[in-house]
């Protein structure tokens, strides 16, 4: 065991994701790009599947053959555009692209043909994220192109959103512009006979607040990993659990006197004599040097449940070790364990708010020196 560690707890994803197939009653593609928004994407997976949801998603090659190499043989569907010489590889793991325009679908197609496979590919069109994909207007015409093609299949339509996480109107009504735009490119395709397979557009914030968005399939991901967008009063709109739980130990404790400084820059300075104890933990492991001076910790030892303790960082964050003024009156010992975040101490979420970010960042950015802990 090290002192550092990400504790996932498989229990709450098995929860979120009953609670969004209760809420949508559609089939659930569980995106796990970057290792699964940093909770380890293998486990992950495992998890998801066992639970019912029916597809994966990736960001790049290497992230789907690894979930193959692994044993996981669910749709993979491959959310970015990859360079032509990754496309045998991707062919190989068997990973569905998304595709939004001709020429890259002219070159998924020769290399289908060339492995002999008939490749499923998603026609991504562009509604109004401006990211990748088609004009809605030339959906028809790549959606004929796909499943014309001899190595190539039209798995499925979908699209992407950029702000149904939000219920400011005006977003709001963003969202239904984007979901209007995607309905009649998808009839126009079935208006000239073509089968669109798998209608697919719901992120997050579209599974919480666009229930006509939702179609074939819904694609949530931080929602699944724990973190709701907020509802008009500020409150968390789905009542799901964070996964994630960063725990280290305390593993130095000193007394410091009035008027001592703590770590570099000397930041902080002793308001009284107290105790500060140290963690093996910093920016390298992605606690964000922006939190010096400006976090708590819970520590989790000799105070229980009912007397929880949150006792604030002291000082610069270091690349790999942190300190906790654990105050004048306390009974922290050496070895005892902290929570940095999740659990029962404030979440990423919370975390994400004060740095003027999102969970998303959070999570992704625990470095891999920590190890992912998995519990039930
Ligand atoms: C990452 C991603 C999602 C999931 O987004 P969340 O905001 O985490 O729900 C869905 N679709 C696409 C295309 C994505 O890139």
């Amino acid at each position: 065991m090290q002192a550092t560690q990400a504790i996932i707890n498989l229990d709450n994803l098995r929860k979120n994701i009953t609670l969004v197939q209760k809420k949508t009653g559609k089939r659930i593609c569980m995106p796990v790009k970057a290792d699964a928004y940093g909770h380890g994407a293998l486990s992950i997976a495992r998890t998801a599947l066992s639970a019912g949801v029916e597809y994966l998603a990736v960001s790049t090659v290497e992230e789907g053959r690894k979930l193959r190499e692994a044993g996981i043989n669910a749709p993979i569907i491959l959310f970015s555009i990859v360079l032509p010489e990754e496309i045998d590889f991707l062919i190989s793991a068997d990973l569905e692209p998304m595709a939004g325009d001709s020429e890259y679908i002219d070159v998924l197609e020769s290399r289908a043909v060339k492995a002999k496979k008939k490749l499923p590919v998603h026609l991504k069109i562009d509604t109004g994220m401006g990211r990748i994909g088609c004009n809605p207007a030339d959906a028809p015409a790549l959606a004929s192109q796909i499943s014309k093609s001899k190595g190539l299949h039209l798995a499925g339509t979908a699209t992407h959103l950029a702000v149904s996480d939000s219920v400011k109107p005006e977003d709001a009504a963003y969202t239904k512009m984007q979901l209007d735009i995607f309905c009649q490119a998808v009839e126009k395709i079935k208006n000239v006979g073509i089968n669109p397979g798998i209608v697919h557009a719901a992120n997050t914030g579209a599974v919480t607040f666009h229930n006509d968005s939702w179609f074939d399939m819904v694609r949530p991901g931080i929602l699944l990993y724990g973190y709701a967008p907020e509802n008009p009063e500020g409150i968390p709109a789905l009542e799901v659990l964070p996964l994630m739980e960063l725990r280290s130990t305390l593993v130095f404790i000193k007394e410091v006197k009035k008027g001592q400084s703590i770590s570099y820059g000397r930041i902080w300075t002793a308001k009284e004599d107290t105790f500060v104890g140290t963690i093996p933990l910093g920016y390298a492991d992605g606690l964000n040097r922006l939190l010096s001076n400006n976090w708590q910790v819970l520590l989790l030892e000799n105070t229980g449940r009912d007397n929880r303790k949150l006792r604030p960082l002291a000082g610069r964050i270091c690349m790999d070790q942190c300190m906790i003024d654990l105050g004048r009156d306390s009974t922290a010992r050496r070895w005892d364990p902290v929570t940095i975040f999740g659990g029962l101490a404030p979440h990423a979420g919370i975390m994400a708010s004060l740095l003027s970010t999102i969970p998303y960042e959070i999570t992704c950015n625990i470095n891999k020196r920590v190890p992912r802990v998995y519990i039930e």
